[in-house]
């Protein structure tokens, strides 16, 4: 018998490669779910590509999903992403950076794949020490949707799967994050994390989540193979 299914949200940025390749030590043979939902550093589906092939996906699925229509976000939206901020100011509150319902919509169509692929296990790369202030990002949410999830789908109710969301970043800090995966022999050069790449194509090295990579890869002594603006 082959190796079980499991679907492996993938964006393209640091934390999702890191788990498609904890998913991968674990056995799965992994399907690799990236969403095109109009995000402004759509550099990342590039990223999404290249890491799911390197790290061997069975297969990887790009949906396209219009969440500009809906807008909200600095990220689908034409509003300014926030730079140069401390970490204390991004645990402040839910930054503009958040996409309304994102990991909601995105775990639903996960959910569906599963269902099709009459598979039990869904990796997501949540995190809810790294400052974010997501909603969607914390414990609680991910056990409400795994209980959701065997309640909505037929292979739940007839009981002949059990789904289970797997979450393995989610108590850990950027610097873990990345010593794991470095570990896992990640190549974070095909990674993209920015927000608001430049025009010369550098991440911009003052967005959230730029200052939040590179604070990892500093407090995990190790040195980030993706150049940014200095
Ligand atoms: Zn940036």
């Amino acid at each position: 018998m082959g190796a079980e299914p499991a679907v492996v949200l993938l964006s393209g940025g640091l934390d999702s490669a890191t788990v498609l390749a904890i998913a991968r030590e674990e056995g799965f043979a992994t399907h690799a779910l990236t969403f095109d939902y109009g995000q402004r550093h759509d550099r990342e589906l590039d990223s999404a590509r290249r890491v799911a092939q390197a790290l061997g996906a069975a297969r990887h699925l790009v949906l396209r999903l219009d969440l500009r229509a809906i807008g909200g976000s600095a990220l689908t939206a034409d509003i300014p992403v926030p730079q140069g901020r401390t970490v204390e100011a991004m645990g402040a509150g839910i930054p503009v950076t958040y996409v309304p319902a994102r990991n909601t919509i995105f775990l639903s169509h996960a959910m569906a794949w599963a269902e099709m692929l009459e598979c039990q296990d869904i990796f997501i790369g949540v995190n809810a020490l790294d400052y974010s202030g997501y909603p969607d990002c914390r414990p609680e949410f991910i056990e409400a949707f795994e209980r959701l999830g065997n309640l909505a789908t037929r292979a739940g109710v007839e009981g002949r799967t059990r789904l289970r969301i797997h979450a393995p970043l989610i108590r850990l800090t950027k610097a873990e994050i990345v010593a794991r995966g470095a570990a896992l022999g990640v190549d974070y050069g095909l990674t993209w994390s920015c927000y608001a790449p430049r025009p010369d194509g550098l991440a911009c090295g003052r967005c959230d989540s730029c200052l939040l990579r590179a604070k990892g890869f500093r407090e995990a002594d190790l040195r980030d193979p993706v150049p940014s603006a200095p």
